[in-house]
């Protein structure tokens, strides 16, 4: 029994336990190897060594990781901000892509003329006299 065990409460003290990781894992395979049986390294936070199990389910609660802090929005960034102004450009340019060019000349022509008789131009149609 390792010396330090005397001092380790319950399951640890009944485990063996293994120094580093990598030792654990030497002794799990010669495990499997001699007996068959596939045996789990895991972490022991209160030995501070690694132990085997059988149990392949659940861990341990005292080597369960801790939980995982929740999912809360982070800030958006500046990284965000022009990320989304690429995907509304995007859509825009999508948008403006799936109507038709002449379309599009027509609406410009509009918009050019409705800018002019704003300013005080008068704007005759082509083969117009309006
Ligand atoms: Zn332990």
């Amino acid at each position: 029994m390792h010396p330090d065990e005397r001092t380790l409460i319950g399951s640890c003290a009944r485990k063996n336990r293994y120094p580093t990781e990598e030792v654990a894992r030497r002794i799990a395979a010669r495990c499997e190897v001699q007996r068959g049986e596939v045996l789990r390294v895991y972490w022991c936070g209160l030995c501070l060594g690694y132990h085997l199990t059988r149990e392949a389910a659940a861990l341990p609660a005292e080597a369960a990781p801790p939980p995982e802090a929740p999912a809360k929005p982070r800030p958006r960034t500046r990284a965000d901000r022009r990320a989304e102004g690429r995907a509304r450009a995007a859509e825009h340019n999508a948008a403006v892509q799936e109507t038709p060019r002449e379309q599009r000349q027509a609406e410009g022509l509009q918009n050019a003329a409705a800018f002019l008789r704003k300013n005080g131009w008068t704007v005759i149609p082509p083969g117009g006299s309006k």
